[in-house]
């Protein structure tokens, strides 16, 4: 959306409400009017913020423009974790893949090791927020967006000597504020083109990969997690990430990561 109309939008969002009882005052026809452009701005302002990967407040990347017309790009949200990052790397290095880590700032201070080793074996390193406020993110204000982006970037550059350049919104939600916080950081918002909803509690690790494969072009980025255990304990996206880079083999696609910077991305229309 353009800066302007964007603008436009959000003073409607806050004038319109405050404007009721005068327009009410004035008459019936203007508060009925005013009534509407109130709703219709939050439902617009709602709507995008809820939506996954919205590109009503900033540019989403959601793919980018293969240098040959195997690539994809594999993403993996949620860590690092303790049992399933070793694992994740292990299979990525067996199936000769490369993936991009969005890690949490308080799961990289309490496995320092794993965000090393993640770059050691030529991987790309996101910006997953500091403690990944998914209940409230969509609802947050500028001043704690800026604090949960900036202090996982302090977190990356204390533990790693570089900032991270991509940052993915927990659940995909994006206020008008996620853009602002990010770019102050330098950061590019990540989004996705394929997701399998491994996220979920006992997913099942071959229906996940089904929804991926469902969605997953050349070009595209699929969205995984990691840390996730069904009733009986199993690592459901270890499971699903074999299952995934089995499939990837069988239709001839390689993992890769795009060229930084993001000129190469492809941004959701
Ligand atoms: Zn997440």
């Amino acid at each position: 959306m353009p800066r302007r109309a964007l603008t436009t939008l959000l003073i409607l969002a806050v004038a319109a409400p405050l404007a009721l009882p005068f327009a009410y005052h004035h008459s019936l026809a203007v508060g009925l009017l005013v009534t509407a452009a109130a709703f219709a701005s939050h439902l617009a302002l709602l709507s995008g913020t809820l939506r996954p990967n919205n590109p009503l407040f900033g540019p989403v990347t959601t793919g980018f423009t293969p240098a040959h017309p195997d690539e994809i790009w594999l993403t993996i949200d949620d860590g690092p974790d303790p049992h399933d990052t070793p694992r994740l790397l292990d299979l990525l290095a067996d199936a000769d893949a490369k993936a991009t880590f969005f890690v949490r700032g308080d799961r990289a201070r309490a496995h320092p090791g794993l965000v090393r080793e993640i770059l050691r074996r030529g991987h790309g390193l996101g910006n997953h927020t500091d403690t990944h406020p998914q209940a409230t993110f969509w609802c947050l204000g500028p001043r704690r967006l800026a604090r949960e982006i900036n202090d996982c970037n302090t977190t990356l550059r204390t533990i790693t000597g570089t900032v991270p350049r991509l940052f993915r919104a927990p659940v995909g939600m994006i206020n008008p504020f996620v853009h602002p916080a990010a770019a102050a950081c330098g950061l590019a918002v990540i989004g996705w083109s394929a997701r399998g909803f491994d996220g979920v509690s006992n997913a099942d690790p071959a229906g996940v990969v089904r929804r991926i494969l469902a969605d997953l072009r050349p070009g595209g980025v699929a969205l995984l997690h990691e840390g996730r255990r069904n009733s009986v304990g199993d690592a459901i996206n270890v499971q699903a990430m074999q299952l995934l880079l089995d499939a990837l083999r069988e239709r001839g696609w390689r993992a890769v990561l795009p060229p930084l910077p993001t000129s190469a991305f492809r941004l959701i229309p």
